[in-house]
């Protein structure tokens, strides 16, 4: 019978850190035929540290103060990481008059009647040759680059760097192994995507994704290759695991709502355990038959 078998499969994926919402979702990972990955948080550890600034204006400090200052209202990991870095050399936040978070681009925010941007590059409308080329220079070593100005004008360029999650290049060739193609889902720039996904191994990149451009990817993915598990960690990710077949999120820092929404729950954030929830299904399959 199923049910001994359905079970056992249960403690054994708690056991290892696997939480199943429901009964059925265990078996569902067995005719999964795209894996699609988030990027950052997911595919990397979202520990995400300012490894550059580069400015255009003349004040260095006060432009880390105005960047922290808007930074501080958004829950989004590289703008914890320009906080700290402001915290650490010892900026004083600035009140905000009012503060906007735009899901997949930035923050905007007004300073003494000021209207101040911090953001994705495509943000600004008018980039210089200049600027253009430092931001390629970054996002070819796998860098994150977020630029910040006043009403429309370009003040300055922060370089991120996040690390790959130890354990993304082996789960990726086991899943090739099993004949699964990897995808990875990216709101962040292409060259920066591409460069991350040749280090994990990643077959397919997918960037510069708003968050319904994520659900539109999966139903593509689906269509060209078969059943799609996603697994991802933000609030942008959420529409996207609900329209898997099984959605996947990171337990240990994945937002409410994304927890909410998935099939599965990697407890420990350990991608190893998606190997192992395939392993399940794949066992409970052969007991259903
Ligand atoms: P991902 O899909 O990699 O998790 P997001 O969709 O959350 O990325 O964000 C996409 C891009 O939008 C980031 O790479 C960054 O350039 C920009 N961005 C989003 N939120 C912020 C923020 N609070 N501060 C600066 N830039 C941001
Ligand atoms: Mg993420």
């Amino acid at each position: 019978s199923i049910m001994p078998a359905l079970l056992s499969a249960i403690s054994s994926g708690a056991r290892k850190g696997l939480l199943y919402k429901n009964g059925t979702q265990v078996e569902k990972m067995a005719n999964v035929r795209v894996v699609a990955f988030d990027k950052t948080g997911t595919l990397t550890q979202g520990k995400i540290v300012v490894t550059d600034l580069v400015t255009f204006a003349n004040d260095s400090h006060q432009l880390i103060q105005y960047a922290s200052s808007i930074e501080r209202g958004s829950e989004h990991p590289i703008a914890q990481a320009i906080v700290q870095y402001g915290l650490d050399r010892d900026v004083t936040l600035l009140p905000l008059t009012t503060m906007k978070a735009r899901a997949g681009w930035g923050v905007e925010a007004e300073i003494s009647g000021e209207h101040w941007q911090i953001g994705k590059p495509l943000m600004f409308s008018s980039l210089t040759d200049e600027i253009q080329e430092t931001i390629t220079k970054y996002e070819q070593q796998g860098q994150t680059v977020v630029l910040i100005g006043k009403e429309g004008h370009i003040y300055g360029l922060f370089a991120l760097q996040d690390q790959i999650r130890p354990e993304a290049k082996m789960v990726i060739s086991e899943l090739r192994k099993r004949g699964i193609l990897t995808a990875m889902l990216t709101g962040d720039q292409h060259i920066t995507a591409e460069a991350i996904a040749a280090e994990a191994g990643i077959d397919l990149v997918f960037s510069e994704l708003l968050p319904d451009q994520k659900v539109a990817c999966i139903e593509k993915l689906k269509a060209l290759h078969g059943e799609v598990a996603m697994i991802g960690d933000g609030i942008n990710d959420a529409p996207a695991l609900a329209k898997a077949q099984v959605g996947i999120a990171m337990g240990k820092h994945g937002s409410d709502i994304t927890l909410e929404t998935a099939d599965i729950v990697l407890m420990n954030d350990n991608l190893a355990q998606i190997s192992h929830a395939i392993t399940m299904s794949h066992r409970l399959h052969r007991v259903v038959k």
